[in-house]
């Protein structure tokens, strides 16, 4: 398909290119040349949800880049009623370590809607990508001709015994499996890689914003700017414990003036999303502003003015907010926890907290010193350039790719 036929003036596709003045002329080459060896290849990613988390954010941006350089990369969403979505996040909880009732009904439901799904699909591509456990049974339904790759995103450090002895057989099926930290790697035989995801600085939510385009966001939402803003930028979700941001901020303003600020979405994979917002919303004030709603303008513009960024995170697989804010040179205080750990070097770049007054602390401390807010966002900023820009994440996925070429080879499709 020619997509550039008819093509709106204001649609350009981002393409490796429009990265060199970030990483260099010869980066942009290198990436390009391994992307010309499997140029034509078509690539699926199939995940359980177009916006709202992480993997949405990653996918609409990388499925884009992809194709801007040869490699037709199509995007697939599962669908599901809300009790299929309702298991799927009892399943995430129990991989990040909560304890789950793994009733054979429910396991029923489970594996039906997948099914449901894998009937839909018609997949016949050179590989295939899925994310998550939503979709992870599909493989069992396909007569497999090309290489799957399970792509986990959760923070797989203490997963649930039943939930993954039930889980297992299904991860078995595939060629490779990747994690975002070596600390999450399983016993298990397929090949495991680890790589971390990373942010696209063109996309809405990264990139530069002029004084008054902040202005104008913080505007809409009568968000007040006389006192320096705390913000964390999350889904509603227990993991991410916004309590605790509430907690330390109280602590926070016996010492400091500021306004608190929550924004979160609740994307369409996560039902139980509805119900941390709530209970959250109750505790909301003049200073302290609670959000929900999908405008990554908002989160680009709070990231910005922020004085400090939260990401008080007890389990977090890898943690883009946290990448988003420091690559606007945002101080961040983040949980010690998963792929925070991993992103921010304590002191350095960033602070790393464990609990509710640790965290109020590192707030305070950067409240009340300027300088020291410019030296850790100055660090933040060189370590997310470095290290999390896509055309990276591109890269290590063209790698990983390339590693299954022999395959492709022997059936004729590419090379040659
Ligand atoms: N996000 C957003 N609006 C919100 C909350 C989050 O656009 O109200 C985006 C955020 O900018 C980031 C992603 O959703 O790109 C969240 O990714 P992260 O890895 O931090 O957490 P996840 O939700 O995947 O656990």
């Amino acid at each position: 398909m020619d997509v550039s036929t008819g093509t709106p003036p204001t649609a350009r596709l981002t393409t490796v290119e429009d990265y060199a003045p970030l990483i260099g002329a010869r980066a942009v080459e290198r990436i390009l040349a391994k992307a010309a060896r499997l140029r034509d290849l078509h690539v699926v990613h199939i995940n359980s949800t177009y916006y709202g988390g992480g993997v949405a954010e990653i996918l609409s941006s990388l499925t884009l880049l992809m194709n801007a350089a040869g490699i037709p990369t199509g995007w697939r969403v599962i669908q599901g009623r809300p009790d299929f979505f309702s298991i799927t996040k009892k399943m995430h909880n129990a991989l990040q370590g909560a304890e789950i009732n793994l009733t054979e009904q429910k396991q029923h439901i489970y594996e039906d809607v997948v099914f449901e799904n894998a009937v839909r699909l018609h997949l016949g591509h050179d590989l295939v990508i899925v994310h998550d456990p939503q979709p992870l049974p599909l493989i069992r339904h396909f007569r497999k001709k090309s290489p799957w790759v399970w792509r986990c995103h959760v923070d797989l450090s203490k997963p649930n015994p039943a939930l993954w002895s039930y889980l297992a057989p299904f991860v078995e099926r595939y060629d490779a499996v990747v994690l975002s930290l070596p600390e999450y790697a399983q016993k298990i035989s397929p090949p495991q890689r680890f790589i971390m995801p990373a942010i696209n600085p063109f996309s809405t939510t990264n990139k530069e914003l002029s004084e008054a385009e902040i202005n104008d966001r913080l505007e809409h939402y009568a968000i007040p700017t006389d006192l320096p803003l705390i913000v964390q930028v999350s889904r509603f979700d227990h993991w991410k414990d916004p309590q605790g941001v509430i907690e330390a901020f109280r602590i926070v303003r016996k010492e400091v003036d500021a306004t608190l600020v929550l924004v979160g979405n609740v994307a369409t994979d996560d039902p139980e999303g509805q119900e941390v917002f709530q209970s959250i919303c109750q505790q909301a004030e003049e200073r302290i502003r609670v959000l929900s709603v999908q405008d990554s303008a908002l989160v680009n513009a709070l990231q910005r003015r922020a004085a400090v960024v939260v990401q008080k995170s007890i389990r977090e697989g890898f943690g883009l907010t946290v990448t988003e804010a420091m690559w606007k040179g945002t101080p961040v205080v983040g949980g010690k926890a998963g792929g925070i750990r991993h992103q921010i070097e304590d002191g350095s770049n960033g602070f790393l907290v464990e609990t509710v007054e640790q965290a109020a602390q590192r707030i305070v401390q950067l409240l009340k010193d300027p300088g020291l807010r410019r030296r850790i966002g100055a660090k933040a900023r060189e370590s997310a350039g470095a290290r999390f820009l896509m055309t990276r994440l591109m890269e290590d996925w063209l790698d990983l790719i390339g590693s299954f070429e022999p395959h492709f080879r022997l059936r004729g499709d590419v090379g040659a």
